[in-house]
Protein backbone atom coordinates (compact mmCIF):
# COMPACT_ATOMS: atom_id res chain seq x y z
CA UNK A 1 0.00 0.00 0.00
CA UNK A 2 1.52 2.97 -0.79
CA UNK A 3 1.10 5.90 1.29
CA UNK A 4 -1.60 7.86 -0.34
CA UNK A 5 -3.67 4.97 -0.17
CA UNK A 6 -2.83 4.61 3.97
CA UNK A 7 -4.30 7.65 3.93
CA UNK A 8 -7.31 7.12 2.61
CA UNK A 9 -8.11 4.01 4.12
CA UNK A 10 -7.39 5.88 7.81
CA UNK A 11 -9.99 8.88 6.20
CA UNK A 12 -12.92 5.77 5.20
CA UNK A 13 -12.18 4.52 8.61
CA UNK A 14 -11.82 6.52 11.15
CA UNK A 15 -13.92 9.65 9.65
CA UNK A 16 -17.05 10.47 12.43
CA UNK A 17 -19.05 10.98 8.82
CA UNK A 18 -21.37 7.75 7.83
CA UNK A 19 -19.94 6.23 4.73
CA UNK A 20 -21.59 3.60 1.85
CA UNK A 21 -21.35 2.15 -1.61
CA UNK A 22 -24.59 0.44 -2.87
CA UNK A 23 -25.01 -0.64 -5.97
CA UNK A 24 -27.52 -0.17 -8.80
CA UNK A 25 -29.64 -2.60 -7.35
CA UNK A 26 -29.53 -1.23 -4.42
CA UNK A 27 -27.06 -3.97 -2.51
CA UNK A 28 -24.84 -2.73 0.32
CA UNK A 29 -21.27 -2.93 -0.70
CA UNK A 30 -19.82 -1.86 1.72
CA UNK A 31 -20.25 0.70 4.60
CA UNK A 32 -17.60 2.32 6.99
CA UNK A 33 -16.82 1.98 11.09
CA UNK A 34 -18.57 5.08 11.52
CA UNK A 35 -22.01 3.92 9.46
CA UNK A 36 -21.99 0.92 11.82
CA UNK A 37 -21.29 2.15 14.72
CA UNK A 38 -23.98 4.88 14.55
CA UNK A 39 -26.72 2.27 13.24
CA UNK A 40 -25.80 -0.47 15.62
CA UNK A 41 -25.02 -3.28 13.17
CA UNK A 42 -21.94 -5.11 12.72
CA UNK A 43 -20.85 -5.15 9.21
CA UNK A 44 -21.89 -9.54 8.14
CA UNK A 45 -25.55 -8.09 9.13
CA UNK A 46 -25.52 -5.23 6.02
CA UNK A 47 -23.09 -6.23 3.40
CA UNK A 48 -25.17 -7.70 0.79
CA UNK A 49 -28.87 -6.71 1.81
CA UNK A 50 -30.62 -4.35 0.28
CA UNK A 51 -30.36 -0.56 2.10
CA UNK A 52 -33.75 0.07 1.62
CA UNK A 53 -34.01 -2.55 4.85
CA UNK A 54 -32.21 0.23 6.75
CA UNK A 55 -34.09 3.30 5.29
CA UNK A 56 -37.75 4.31 7.03
CA UNK A 57 -40.03 2.93 4.58
CA UNK A 58 -42.12 5.95 5.02
CA UNK A 59 -38.96 7.94 3.13
CA UNK A 60 -38.02 5.38 0.98
CA UNK A 61 -39.54 6.81 -2.34
CA UNK A 62 -38.08 9.69 -1.19
CA UNK A 63 -34.61 8.23 -0.99
CA UNK A 64 -34.97 7.10 -4.36
CA UNK A 65 -36.18 9.74 -6.33
CA UNK A 66 -32.75 11.64 -4.62
CA UNK A 67 -30.83 8.38 -5.55
CA UNK A 68 -32.12 7.91 -9.37
CA UNK A 69 -31.05 11.92 -9.67
CA UNK A 70 -27.70 11.37 -8.80
CA UNK A 71 -27.12 8.62 -10.73
CA UNK A 72 -29.02 11.36 -13.84
CA UNK A 73 -25.73 13.50 -12.98
CA UNK A 74 -28.76 15.63 -10.92
CA UNK A 75 -27.09 16.78 -7.89
CA UNK A 76 -28.88 18.28 -5.18
CA UNK A 77 -28.74 19.94 -1.74
CA UNK A 78 -27.98 17.73 0.91
CA UNK A 79 -31.07 14.73 1.90
CA UNK A 80 -32.18 14.43 5.24
CA UNK A 81 -33.62 11.05 5.75
CA UNK A 82 -34.44 8.68 8.66
CA UNK A 83 -32.41 5.05 8.65
CA UNK A 84 -33.50 2.42 10.86
CA UNK A 85 -30.75 1.70 13.48
CA UNK A 86 -30.69 -1.68 15.52
CA UNK A 87 -33.95 -2.01 17.38
CA UNK A 88 -36.01 -0.13 15.00
CA UNK A 89 -34.69 2.90 16.43
CA UNK A 90 -34.67 5.95 14.18
CA UNK A 91 -31.41 8.03 13.31
CA UNK A 92 -31.80 11.17 11.24
CA UNK A 93 -29.00 11.40 8.84
CA UNK A 94 -27.86 14.25 6.52
CA UNK A 95 -25.80 14.18 3.55
CA UNK A 96 -25.52 13.05 -0.22
CA UNK A 97 -25.26 10.60 -2.84
CA UNK A 98 -23.03 11.03 -5.65
CA UNK A 99 -22.53 8.26 -8.69
CA UNK A 100 -19.70 6.51 -8.67
CA UNK A 101 -18.60 5.45 -12.48
CA UNK A 102 -15.64 3.27 -13.67
CA UNK A 103 -14.82 3.35 -17.69
CA UNK A 104 -18.57 5.05 -18.47
CA UNK A 105 -19.89 2.17 -16.50
CA UNK A 106 -21.72 2.94 -13.42
CA UNK A 107 -20.65 1.27 -10.09
CA UNK A 108 -22.36 2.04 -7.52
CA UNK A 109 -23.68 5.17 -5.22
CA UNK A 110 -21.58 6.70 -2.60
CA UNK A 111 -23.23 8.01 0.27
CA UNK A 112 -21.62 10.70 3.35
CA UNK A 113 -23.77 11.03 5.58
CA UNK A 114 -23.92 12.99 9.57
CA UNK A 115 -25.83 11.84 12.11
CA UNK A 116 -28.13 14.51 12.73
CA UNK A 117 -30.63 13.01 14.83
CA UNK A 118 -29.16 14.50 18.48
CA UNK A 119 -29.38 18.03 16.80
CA UNK A 120 -32.57 17.45 15.33
CA UNK A 121 -33.98 16.54 18.88
CA UNK A 122 -32.77 19.42 20.26
CA UNK A 123 -34.25 21.50 17.65
CA UNK A 124 -38.04 19.59 18.22
CA UNK A 125 -37.74 20.49 21.97
CA UNK A 126 -37.33 23.98 21.04
CA UNK A 127 -39.79 24.51 18.67
CA UNK A 128 -41.87 23.00 21.11
CA UNK A 129 -40.67 25.22 23.97
CA UNK A 130 -41.21 28.05 21.15
CA UNK A 131 -44.63 26.85 20.55
CA UNK A 132 -45.86 26.75 24.21
CA UNK A 133 -44.17 30.35 24.77
CA UNK A 134 -45.51 31.89 21.86
CA UNK A 135 -49.20 30.22 23.16
CA UNK A 136 -48.50 31.74 26.88
CA UNK A 137 -47.12 34.85 25.21
CA UNK A 138 -50.98 34.82 23.07
CA UNK A 139 -53.18 34.06 25.73
CA UNK A 140 -51.62 35.92 28.64
CA UNK A 141 -53.51 38.10 30.36
CA UNK A 142 -51.01 40.77 29.92
CA UNK A 143 -50.01 42.86 26.91
CA UNK A 144 -46.80 41.11 26.23
CA UNK A 145 -44.21 43.07 24.64
CA UNK A 146 -40.72 42.29 23.80
CA UNK A 147 -38.04 44.57 22.27
CA UNK A 148 -34.09 44.04 21.59
CA UNK A 149 -31.64 46.72 22.53
CA UNK A 150 -32.18 48.91 19.70
CA UNK A 151 -35.62 48.97 20.87
CA UNK A 152 -37.44 47.01 17.93
CA UNK A 153 -40.39 45.16 18.61
CA UNK A 154 -39.59 41.68 18.24
CA UNK A 155 -43.08 40.36 20.48
CA UNK A 156 -46.26 41.51 20.29
CA UNK A 157 -49.31 39.57 22.03
CA UNK A 158 -52.81 39.71 21.30
CA UNK A 159 -53.69 41.57 24.58
CA UNK A 160 -51.11 44.29 23.91
CA UNK A 161 -53.10 44.81 20.50
CA UNK A 162 -56.26 45.24 22.39
CA UNK A 163 -55.04 47.49 24.97
CA UNK A 164 -52.78 49.49 22.44
CA UNK A 165 -55.02 49.29 19.06
CA UNK A 166 -52.24 47.93 17.04
CA UNK A 167 -52.24 44.89 15.59
CA UNK A 168 -49.03 42.88 15.37
CA UNK A 169 -48.29 43.54 12.12
CA UNK A 170 -47.82 47.43 12.33
CA UNK A 171 -45.74 47.49 14.94
CA UNK A 172 -43.07 44.18 14.62
CA UNK A 173 -39.69 45.02 13.58
CA UNK A 174 -40.46 48.99 14.32
CA UNK A 175 -38.99 51.28 17.11
CA UNK A 176 -41.60 50.81 20.29
CA UNK A 177 -41.47 54.63 21.58
CA UNK A 178 -43.56 56.54 18.95
CA UNK A 179 -45.99 53.90 19.63
CA UNK A 180 -46.94 53.83 23.24
CA UNK A 181 -44.83 56.16 24.87
CA UNK A 182 -46.35 59.59 25.38
CA UNK A 183 -43.86 62.31 23.59
CA UNK A 184 -42.43 63.49 26.66
CA UNK A 185 -41.58 60.87 28.21
CA UNK A 186 -39.08 59.44 25.16
CA UNK A 187 -36.43 60.80 26.03
CA UNK A 188 -36.60 59.27 29.61
CA UNK A 189 -36.92 55.61 28.19
CA UNK A 190 -33.67 56.18 26.06
CA UNK A 191 -31.67 57.18 28.31
CA UNK A 192 -32.80 54.71 31.22
CA UNK A 193 -32.02 52.14 27.88
CA UNK A 194 -28.48 53.12 27.57
CA UNK A 195 -27.49 53.49 31.07
CA UNK A 196 -28.44 50.08 31.32
CA UNK A 197 -26.49 49.08 28.26
CA UNK A 198 -23.42 50.59 29.60
CA UNK A 199 -23.90 49.90 33.11
CA UNK A 200 -26.24 47.18 33.90
CA UNK A 201 -28.24 49.39 36.15
CA UNK A 202 -31.88 49.38 35.76
CA UNK A 203 -33.95 50.64 38.63
CA UNK A 204 -37.00 50.10 37.31
CA UNK A 205 -36.59 46.40 36.42
CA UNK A 206 -38.53 43.86 37.79
CA UNK A 207 -40.47 45.72 39.52
CA UNK A 208 -44.08 46.82 38.76
CA UNK A 209 -44.46 50.64 38.40
CA UNK A 210 -47.19 52.99 37.32
CA UNK A 211 -46.74 55.10 34.20
CA UNK A 212 -48.67 57.11 31.74
CA UNK A 213 -49.16 55.19 27.93
CA UNK A 214 -50.52 56.25 24.69
CA UNK A 215 -52.76 54.24 22.67
CA UNK A 216 -53.50 54.09 18.41
CA UNK A 217 -55.87 57.25 19.34
CA UNK A 218 -53.21 59.06 21.03
CA UNK A 219 -55.64 58.44 24.13
CA UNK A 220 -53.31 58.84 27.19
CA UNK A 221 -54.31 56.48 30.54
CA UNK A 222 -51.98 55.15 33.08
CA UNK A 223 -50.61 51.22 33.06
CA UNK A 224 -48.78 48.97 35.40
CA UNK A 225 -45.66 48.06 34.01
CA UNK A 226 -43.00 45.33 34.67
CA UNK A 227 -39.90 45.32 33.09
CA UNK A 228 -37.49 42.39 32.98
CA UNK A 229 -34.56 42.02 30.81
CA UNK A 230 -32.58 38.41 29.66
CA UNK A 231 -29.74 37.74 27.56
CA UNK A 232 -29.70 35.43 24.16
CA UNK A 233 -26.50 35.04 22.25
CA UNK A 234 -24.72 38.24 23.82
CA UNK A 235 -27.73 40.17 22.76
CA UNK A 236 -30.36 41.99 25.68
CA UNK A 237 -33.81 41.28 25.15
CA UNK A 238 -36.31 43.22 27.20
CA UNK A 239 -39.92 41.71 28.07
CA UNK A 240 -42.22 44.39 29.27
CA UNK A 241 -45.42 43.19 30.90
CA UNK A 242 -48.20 45.56 31.19
CA UNK A 243 -52.09 46.53 31.84
CA UNK A 244 -54.21 49.06 31.69
CA UNK A 245 -55.53 50.33 35.03
CA UNK A 246 -57.74 53.25 34.09
CA UNK A 247 -60.63 51.82 35.10
CA UNK A 248 -59.44 50.27 38.27
CA UNK A 249 -58.12 54.08 39.29
CA UNK A 250 -61.39 55.46 38.42
CA UNK A 251 -62.83 52.98 40.60
CA UNK A 252 -60.45 53.65 43.12
CA UNK A 253 -61.22 57.82 42.31
CA UNK A 254 -64.80 57.24 42.87
CA UNK A 255 -63.94 55.24 46.44
CA UNK A 256 -62.17 58.17 47.16
CA UNK A 257 -65.03 60.73 46.09
CA UNK A 258 -67.55 58.79 48.28
CA UNK A 259 -65.11 58.57 51.36
CA UNK A 260 -64.66 62.47 51.09
CA UNK A 261 -68.95 62.75 50.68
CA UNK A 262 -69.10 60.58 53.45
CA UNK A 263 -66.40 62.45 55.68
CA UNK A 264 -68.65 65.69 54.82
CA UNK A 265 -71.72 64.19 55.46
CA UNK A 266 -70.28 63.26 59.09
CA UNK A 267 -68.93 66.87 59.83
CA UNK A 268 -72.54 68.19 58.54
CA UNK A 269 -74.06 65.89 60.85
CA UNK A 270 -71.63 66.96 63.67
CA UNK A 271 -72.13 70.61 62.69
CA UNK A 272 -76.12 70.22 62.72
CA UNK A 273 -76.13 68.41 66.56
CA UNK A 274 -73.91 71.36 67.26
CA UNK A 275 -76.10 73.78 65.96
CA UNK A 276 -79.37 71.94 67.56
CA UNK A 277 -77.44 72.33 71.29
CA UNK A 278 -76.50 75.96 70.05
CA UNK A 279 -80.13 77.25 68.90
CA UNK A 280 -81.90 75.27 71.62
CA UNK A 281 -79.56 76.92 74.45
CA UNK A 282 -80.25 80.31 72.26
CA UNK A 283 -83.78 80.09 72.03
CA UNK A 284 -84.12 79.00 76.33
CA UNK A 285 -82.13 81.97 77.37
CA UNK A 286 -83.64 84.89 75.97
CA UNK A 287 -87.22 83.10 76.85
CA UNK A 288 -86.12 82.57 80.44
CA UNK A 289 -85.00 85.93 80.89
CA UNK A 290 -88.00 87.33 79.22
CA UNK A 291 -89.90 85.35 81.25
CA UNK A 292 -88.23 86.39 84.12
CA UNK A 293 -88.52 89.78 83.53
CA UNK A 294 -92.44 89.77 82.62
CA UNK A 295 -93.22 87.71 86.31
CA UNK A 296 -90.86 90.46 87.80
CA UNK A 297 -92.97 93.38 86.64
CA UNK A 298 -96.79 91.87 87.09
CA UNK A 299 -95.43 91.40 91.32
CA UNK A 300 -94.10 94.72 91.01
CA UNK A 301 -96.75 96.65 89.33
CA UNK A 302 -98.65 97.25 92.44
CA UNK A 303 -96.24 98.57 94.67
CA UNK A 304 -93.38 99.75 92.12
CA UNK A 305 -93.70 102.92 90.45
CA UNK A 306 -94.77 102.71 87.02
CA UNK A 307 -91.12 104.12 85.22
CA UNK A 308 -89.48 100.89 87.13
CA UNK A 309 -91.70 98.32 85.93
CA UNK A 310 -92.01 99.88 81.96
CA UNK A 311 -87.96 99.35 82.48
CA UNK A 312 -89.07 95.49 83.29
CA UNK A 313 -90.87 95.36 80.53
CA UNK A 314 -88.75 97.10 78.23
CA UNK A 315 -85.90 94.45 79.08
CA UNK A 316 -88.16 91.52 78.43
CA UNK A 317 -89.46 93.32 74.96
CA UNK A 318 -85.43 93.09 73.98
CA UNK A 319 -84.89 89.30 74.48
CA UNK A 320 -88.57 89.09 72.73
CA UNK A 321 -86.21 91.30 69.89
CA UNK A 322 -83.46 88.81 70.29
CA UNK A 323 -85.86 85.35 69.85
CA UNK A 324 -87.47 87.10 66.98
CA UNK A 325 -84.06 87.56 65.46
CA UNK A 326 -82.94 84.02 66.12
CA UNK A 327 -86.39 82.62 64.80
CA UNK A 328 -86.17 84.14 61.67
CA UNK A 329 -82.61 83.28 61.03
CA UNK A 330 -83.94 79.67 61.67
CA UNK A 331 -86.96 79.88 59.06
CA UNK A 332 -84.48 81.81 56.83
CA UNK A 333 -81.85 79.06 56.16
CA UNK A 334 -84.96 76.42 55.80
CA UNK A 335 -86.04 79.02 53.14
CA UNK A 336 -82.84 79.17 51.85
CA UNK A 337 -82.62 74.61 52.13
CA UNK A 338 -86.13 74.46 49.76
CA UNK A 339 -85.10 77.26 47.30
CA UNK A 340 -87.26 79.92 48.84
CA UNK A 341 -85.52 82.84 49.54
CA UNK A 342 -87.26 85.20 47.37
CA UNK A 343 -85.76 88.55 47.08
CA UNK A 344 -88.39 91.42 45.88
CA UNK A 345 -86.28 94.16 44.62
CA UNK A 346 -86.68 97.99 44.13
CA UNK A 347 -84.92 101.30 43.77
CA UNK A 348 -83.09 101.80 46.62
CA UNK A 349 -80.38 104.43 48.56
CA UNK A 350 -77.75 101.85 49.14
CA UNK A 351 -75.66 104.60 50.67
CA UNK A 352 -78.27 105.99 53.24
CA UNK A 353 -79.64 102.24 53.92
CA UNK A 354 -76.19 101.26 54.72
CA UNK A 355 -75.65 104.76 56.66
CA UNK A 356 -78.84 103.76 58.76
CA UNK A 357 -77.12 100.38 59.52
CA UNK A 358 -73.81 101.86 60.72
CA UNK A 359 -76.08 104.61 62.77
CA UNK A 360 -78.32 101.95 64.58
CA UNK A 361 -74.84 99.22 64.88
CA UNK A 362 -72.94 102.38 66.66
CA UNK A 363 -75.73 103.39 69.28
CA UNK A 364 -75.59 99.24 69.74
CA UNK A 365 -72.21 99.39 70.28
CA UNK A 366 -69.92 101.87 72.20
CA UNK A 367 -66.86 99.70 72.08
CA UNK A 368 -66.21 100.28 68.87
CA UNK A 369 -66.07 103.64 66.46
CA UNK A 370 -67.88 102.67 63.39
CA UNK A 371 -67.25 105.28 60.87
CA UNK A 372 -68.93 105.61 57.18
CA UNK A 373 -67.69 106.71 53.86
CA UNK A 374 -69.34 107.17 50.83
CA UNK A 375 -68.72 109.63 47.72
CA UNK A 376 -71.81 109.71 46.48
CA UNK A 377 -75.50 108.72 46.93
CA UNK A 378 -76.07 104.95 44.83
CA UNK A 379 -79.74 104.02 44.11
CA UNK A 380 -80.11 100.42 42.97
CA UNK A 381 -82.20 97.62 42.78
CA UNK A 382 -82.32 95.87 45.49
CA UNK A 383 -84.42 94.36 48.13
CA UNK A 384 -84.09 96.42 51.19
CA UNK A 385 -84.84 94.69 54.17
CA UNK A 386 -82.52 91.43 52.52
CA UNK A 387 -79.91 93.97 52.21
CA UNK A 388 -80.34 95.52 55.21
CA UNK A 389 -79.88 92.47 57.34
CA UNK A 390 -76.05 91.50 55.36
CA UNK A 391 -74.80 94.61 56.62
CA UNK A 392 -76.65 94.06 60.27
CA UNK A 393 -74.47 90.51 60.11
CA UNK A 394 -71.15 92.16 58.79
CA UNK A 395 -71.50 94.60 61.00
CA UNK A 396 -72.06 92.83 64.15
CA UNK A 397 -69.10 90.21 63.44
CA UNK A 398 -66.83 92.81 62.82
CA UNK A 399 -67.16 94.07 66.51
CA UNK A 400 -67.50 90.98 67.74
CA UNK A 401 -64.44 89.13 65.98
CA UNK A 402 -62.53 92.42 66.87
CA UNK A 403 -62.28 92.16 71.01
CA UNK A 404 -59.46 94.45 71.30
CA UNK A 405 -59.65 96.83 68.69
CA UNK A 406 -62.12 99.86 68.77
CA UNK A 407 -62.94 100.68 65.37
CA UNK A 408 -64.67 99.44 62.13
CA UNK A 409 -65.06 101.42 58.96
CA UNK A 410 -67.47 101.27 56.24
CA UNK A 411 -67.24 102.24 52.43
CA UNK A 412 -68.88 102.47 49.21
CA UNK A 413 -67.89 102.93 46.06
CA UNK A 414 -68.85 102.73 42.36
CA UNK A 415 -66.75 100.92 39.87
CA UNK A 416 -67.71 100.19 36.60
CA UNK A 417 -70.72 98.35 36.81
CA UNK A 418 -71.14 97.32 40.22
CA UNK A 419 -71.49 98.94 43.76
CA UNK A 420 -68.13 97.59 46.21
CA UNK A 421 -69.22 97.61 49.93
CA UNK A 422 -66.68 96.98 52.74
CA UNK A 423 -66.58 96.30 55.77
CA UNK A 424 -63.15 96.36 57.36
CA UNK A 425 -62.40 95.51 61.21
CA UNK A 426 -58.60 95.50 62.76
CA UNK A 427 -59.57 91.66 64.85
CA UNK A 428 -58.60 88.46 64.23
CA UNK A 429 -58.80 88.00 60.41
CA UNK A 430 -59.55 85.16 59.10
CA UNK A 431 -57.39 81.96 58.05
CA UNK A 432 -57.12 81.93 53.98
CA UNK A 433 -58.45 78.23 54.31
CA UNK A 434 -61.59 79.42 56.28
CA UNK A 435 -62.08 82.37 54.25
CA UNK A 436 -64.45 80.35 51.92
CA UNK A 437 -65.65 77.97 54.43
CA UNK A 438 -66.98 80.81 56.48
CA UNK A 439 -69.19 81.34 53.89
CA UNK A 440 -71.09 77.80 54.61
CA UNK A 441 -73.94 76.81 56.61
CA UNK A 442 -73.23 76.23 60.49
CA UNK A 443 -69.12 77.68 59.79
CA UNK A 444 -67.37 78.72 62.36
CA UNK A 445 -63.77 79.28 62.61
CA UNK A 446 -61.71 78.95 66.01
CA UNK A 447 -62.17 78.24 69.72
CA UNK A 448 -63.29 82.29 69.95
CA UNK A 449 -66.52 81.60 68.07
CA UNK A 450 -67.21 78.34 68.86
CA UNK A 451 -67.00 79.35 72.88
CA UNK A 452 -69.06 82.25 72.20
CA UNK A 453 -72.59 80.66 72.46
CA UNK A 454 -74.12 83.99 70.53
CA UNK A 455 -72.16 82.39 67.59
CA UNK A 456 -74.33 79.66 65.52
CA UNK A 457 -72.42 80.31 62.20
CA UNK A 458 -75.38 80.67 59.89
CA UNK A 459 -75.26 84.87 59.53
CA UNK A 460 -72.46 84.52 56.83
CA UNK A 461 -74.43 81.37 55.13
CA UNK A 462 -77.68 83.45 55.16
CA UNK A 463 -75.80 86.97 53.92
CA UNK A 464 -74.33 84.87 51.06
CA UNK A 465 -77.27 83.77 49.47
CA UNK A 466 -78.72 87.09 49.83
CA UNK A 467 -76.24 88.42 47.49
CA UNK A 468 -76.17 85.33 45.43
CA UNK A 469 -80.10 86.24 44.68
CA UNK A 470 -79.33 90.02 44.08
CA UNK A 471 -76.60 88.84 41.22
CA UNK A 472 -73.86 90.31 43.41
CA UNK A 473 -70.73 88.56 44.92
CA UNK A 474 -69.43 88.26 48.99
CA UNK A 475 -65.79 87.44 50.27
CA UNK A 476 -63.79 88.21 52.57
CA UNK A 477 -59.73 89.38 52.62
CA UNK A 478 -57.13 89.54 55.46
CA UNK A 479 -55.79 92.99 55.88
CA UNK A 480 -52.39 93.79 55.36
CA UNK A 481 -52.26 95.39 58.85
CA UNK A 482 -54.08 92.60 60.67
CA UNK A 483 -57.96 92.46 60.96
CA UNK A 484 -60.73 90.97 57.76
CA UNK A 485 -62.47 92.81 55.37
CA UNK A 486 -65.42 91.62 54.09
CA UNK A 487 -66.51 92.94 50.63
CA UNK A 488 -70.02 92.71 49.14
CA UNK A 489 -70.34 93.75 45.26
CA UNK A 490 -74.06 94.32 43.96
CA UNK A 491 -74.47 95.46 40.42
CA UNK A 492 -76.10 98.49 39.47
CA UNK A 493 -78.59 97.79 36.44
CA UNK A 494 -80.24 95.02 37.77
P1 LIG B 1 -71.61 83.48 63.65
O1 LIG B 1 -70.88 84.77 63.75
O2 LIG B 1 -73.00 83.53 64.17
O3 LIG B 1 -70.84 82.30 64.14
P2 LIG B 1 -71.37 83.84 60.82
O4 LIG B 1 -71.89 82.99 59.71
O5 LIG B 1 -71.73 85.27 60.78
O6 LIG B 1 -71.83 83.15 62.13
O7 LIG B 1 -69.79 83.70 60.82
C1 LIG B 1 -69.20 82.44 60.62
C2 LIG B 1 -67.85 82.38 61.29
O8 LIG B 1 -66.95 83.21 60.57
C3 LIG B 1 -67.81 82.91 62.68
O9 LIG B 1 -68.16 81.92 63.61
C4 LIG B 1 -66.38 83.39 62.85
O10 LIG B 1 -65.59 82.30 63.23
C5 LIG B 1 -66.00 83.81 61.44
N1 LIG B 1 -66.08 85.27 61.22
C6 LIG B 1 -67.13 85.99 60.74
N2 LIG B 1 -66.82 87.29 60.63
C7 LIG B 1 -65.56 87.43 61.07
C8 LIG B 1 -64.67 88.57 61.24
N3 LIG B 1 -65.04 89.80 60.90
N4 LIG B 1 -63.43 88.33 61.73
C9 LIG B 1 -63.03 87.08 62.05
N5 LIG B 1 -63.83 85.97 61.92
C10 LIG B 1 -65.08 86.14 61.46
Amino acid sequence: MNLTDVYFKDLFENTSDLIQYVSLEGEIEMVNPAWLLNLGYALEEVKGKSIYEFIDPAEADTYKTYRDACINHQNRDDLEITFIAKGMIPVILEGHLRPFFHENKFLHTRGVFRNITVKKEKEKLQQEHLLKFSQFLENAPDAVVIIDEQQIIVEWNLKASEIFGYSRKEVINQQLAAFIIPIEYREAHHRGLRHFLATGEGPVLNKTIEVPAIDKSNREFPINLNISSVKLQDQWFFIAFMNDISEKKKNEQILRQKDLELEKTKLEDAQKMDFLTIASHELKTPLTSMKAYVQLALREIETRPTEQVINLLRKADSFSDKLNKLILNLLDISKIQSGKLRVEKQPTDITSLVRDVVNSSQLLYTSHIISFRSDKDYIINIDRSRIEQVFVNLINNAVKYSPKADKVEIEIKQKQDFIYISVKDYGTGIESINQTKVFEKFYRVDELSKNDTQSLGIGLYISSEIVKQHGGKIWVENNNSGGATFFVVLPVNV
